[in-house]
């Protein structure tokens, strides 16, 4: 389950986890009120979608005035955004998110996730954060450092000193980092997370780690253990056929093309959909009805 920008940074706020300050706004007249309780002198305002890639399409702006702010705000809200994750068709913007602007000086990537190669959770840091960390990992490989922690240790001193290492981070952040980490990885357990991705972390100008953008995924079968994340569910941001498609239990995920698939296996489906992009096709989704699929799962 995926959830908001500003709800993540909610979260990571009861972990003391450094995110900036700001205020949800869920219509265009919210968006004056939520204003007024963001200090400045820098205002930023962002689009919220279940979708990255925002600062691309136009979905994140950084203002220097209440009044270009809510101007811009006002004609966020409603707005269609495309971004390199959206699609062609877009998402429909329907909250904004204002926060106070933070002075950069540096742009670092960070996330965390479960590897499936050691099912272990692992730590991927780089010091090339803002920008698309495919990109990265397609032109500038040893730039990202995996970091795999020990279950039965937990996240030790070695772990942190090999990602501030990879970050080039100076000695009077180290605290502040080892912290995050700790931090960062309690979140991920307790919550039943499945990824966490923080790009960028940011060092500001005043030398405080924070994180600029937060993207929080949970582990569906774990949804039962957390009433205080499946509240957080945005029904706007799900798919009305992925939704009927959970109902009956199949892993079912819509796409842009034209070929529908039904195959039994996620390996076979994802096989599949590779085959028809190599010819020049375009699926139109992705539908594992389950490897061991009963007639009556199919029909
Ligand atoms: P996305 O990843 O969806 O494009 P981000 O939240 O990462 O959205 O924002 C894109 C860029 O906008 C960041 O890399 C950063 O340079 C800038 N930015 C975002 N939030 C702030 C903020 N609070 N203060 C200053 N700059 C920001
Ligand atoms: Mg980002």
């Amino acid at each position: 389950m995926d959830i908001h920008e500003h709800q993540a940074k909610e979260l990571f706020k009861e972990y003391n986890i450094p995110v900036s300050s700001g205020v949800v706004a869920f219509s265009k007249e919210e968006i004056r009120q939520a204003i007024n309780k963001v200090t400045g002198p820098i205002w930023v305002v962002k689009a919220q979608i279940h979708a990255g890639g925002r600062g691309k399409g136009g979905g994140v702006k950084v203002l220097s005035s209440p009044e270009e702010a809510i101007e811009v705000g006002e004609k966020m809200f409603g707005m269609n955004l495309v971004t390199p994750q959206t699609g062609r068709k877009g998402r429909i913007v329907n909250r904004v998110y204002i926060e106070n602007g933070s002075e950069i000086e540096k742009e670092l990537y960070l996330s965390c996730i479960v590897d499936r190669s050691t099912s272990k959770i692992a730590f991927i840091v780089s010091k090339m954060g803002g920008m698309d960390i495919e990109a990265v990992a397609k032109d500038a490989p040893h730039e990202i450092t995996t970091v795999i922690i020990e279950p039965s240790q937990g996240v030790t001193d070695k772990d942190i000193n090999k990602m501030s290492e990879a970050m080039e981070l100076d000695n009077n952040l180290a605290n502040q980092f080892s912290d995050l980490i700790c931090n960062l990885y309690r979140f991920f357990i307790e919550k039943d997370s499945s990824l966490l991705e923080i790009n960028p972390l940011i060092i500001t100008k005043d030398q405080k780690l924070v994180c600029l953008d937060a993207k929080v995924n949970f582990d569906d079968n774990a949804i039962y253990r957390h009433p205080e994340i499946e509240n957080l569910r945005d029904p706007n941001e799900e798919d009305q056929h992925e939704k009927e498609a959970a109902k009956y239990d199949l892993a079912y995920i819509k796409l842009d093309g034209n070929i529908g698939c039904m195959v039994n296996g996620a390996g076979l489906a994802m096989a599949s959909l590779d085959i028809i992009k190599m010819y020049g096709g375009e699926p139109a989704n992705f539908l594992d009805v389950g490897g061991g699929a009963s007639k009556e799962k199919v029909t």
